[in-house]
């Protein structure tokens, strides 16, 4: 009997009517002869409230406190799903993050699972009970407190489990029935893929993809868990996320890009002025890293009678912090100069199929300038280029980029 991995998020499990139809898809799944974990969000909306109460005592809330405080929305979730599944005359139990062995360091908000103690749930479903954990949290041994995940991940705790307990799929159910080729609500031709693996995904997914974290995607390529994205609320295929691909791998590399996607959760600082000597960039990129931030795209132009400028990209939500990194850096560095940008977005396209066809960053680019879209900064990988442009542009670009890539997408290169 194969194990199977069922995720429901937030709005598919929002009150306890979704949460009875949620139980009579578990209840079918095991009844066609399959070991079940189901893993739950809290209902929608419900760990945004739990942080903004937080936030009305002060900003500064301690960490610790905060995952006590939002880790509850799951536990206060699952035994309501256990109970439903129950109510349909299946065994079925629930389990925190503790619970269910889920072992994290000690980074309180954003801890990373560092092993799962499988016992447990495992006796469980030997025993023909189907095991209903808690999304979003673990425990750190070492201190014995209840860690969470980062935001969105629930996604992460279900592929984690999967590859524990060396499941057959991780099915993750949400309220869209698929992977597109891009943003179906931008882009109305829009084509539902049935196959994308890993690494386009996760490219997708670190670069504004909405549907699955990226996190979960990148565990899913280290421990070769295909993960599959349905719809909660209909019964219609979804798209696989897998390494193992075999005859639609080579049909996909036929196509030079998967999908288009774009992320607003942009912005650029520029430090103008900088001395142009050895060690400036490391010591910028070393205290920008040393505070956690996650830089994006750097451009260093040529220095000019001793001075440089840099321009590097962080996340929206960064700023602040960067910002203050730099402010820091200008008081060591001399006359720095800071400028900050924060109407641009980054859109990008991607596919495996990049690796075998040439032309496409010149079909990119061209693209973009026949729609007056001007280009700030450009990055590439083996199977992606991205490019920054002004924010008010992001849905256009995604729409033209389609057109250019998917719509006439196969006779590239
Ligand atoms: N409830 C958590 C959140 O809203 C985790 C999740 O839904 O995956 O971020
Ligand atoms: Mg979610």
């Amino acid at each position: 009997m194969g194990i199977v991995v069922m995720k429901f998020g937030g709005t598919s499990v929002a009150n306890v009517e979704r949460i009875q139809n949620v139980a009579a898809k578990v209840v079918a799944k095991r009844n066609a002869g399959n070991k079940v974990v189901v893993v739950a969000s809290a209902m929608a909306g419900v760990t945004d409230k739990l942080i903004n109460m937080l936030k009305e005592l002060t900003t500064d809330y301690d960490l610790r406190e905060y995952d006590q405080m939002v880790s509850t929305g799951e536990t206060s979730n699952v035994p309501l799903l256990a109970q439903a599944i129950k109510q349909l005359g299946v065994p079925a139990m629930s389990f925190t993050g503790t619970q269910a062995g889920i072992e994290t360091d000690n980074k309180y908000s954003k801890a990373r699972i560092s092993k799962i103690e499988t016992k447990r749930l495992e006796a469980a479903l030997d025993s023909g009970m189907v095991c209903v954990v808690a999304g979003f949290q673990g425990y750190c041994p070492e201190s014995g407190d209840v860690t969470t995940l980062g935001r969105g991940g629930s996604d992460t705790t279900a592929v984690a489990l999967a590859a524990a307990l060396h499941a057959d799929v991780c099915e993750i159910y949400t309220d869209v029935d698929g992977v597109y080729t891009a943003d179906p609500r931008n882009v109305r031709h829009a084509k539902k893929l049935d196959v994308i693996s890993h690494e386009e995904m996760l490219e997708l997914s670190s670069l504004g993809a909405k549907v699955l974290v990226s996190r979960c995607v990148e565990l899913g390529m280290n421990y070769n868990v295909d993960i599959m994205v349905l719809s909660s609320l209909e019964d219609k295929p979804g798209t696989l996320v897998t390494s193992k691909m075999g005859a639609k791998m080579a049909k996909m590399e036929k196509i030079a890009v998967s999908g288009v996607t774009s992320d607003k959760n942009q912005a650029k600082i520029t430090l103008r002025d900088l001395p142009d000597r050895p060690g400036v960039a490391a010591e910028v990129f070393s205290a920008l890293g040393g505070t956690n931030i996650n830089v994006d795209m750097i451009i260093q132009n040529f220095g000019v009678d001793g001075i440089a400028n840099i321009s590097f990209t962080v996340s929206k939500t960064e700023l602040p912090a960067a910002l203050k990194t730099c402010n820091a850096l200008a008081k060591t560095l001399g006359s720095l100069k800071i400028e900050t940008d924060e109407d641009i977005a980054k859109v990008s396209i991607v596919g495996i199929g990049m690796k075998s066809h040439s032309g496409v960053a010149a079909t990119m680019f061209k693209s973009l300038s026949d729609n007056n879209i001007n280009i700030l900064m450009i990055s590439t990988s083996e199977i992606k280029i991205s490019c920054i442009i002004e924010e008010k542009f992001a849905e256009l670009a995604v729409r033209v980029l389609h057109d250019a890539f998917i719509d006439h997408g196969d006779n590239i290169g």
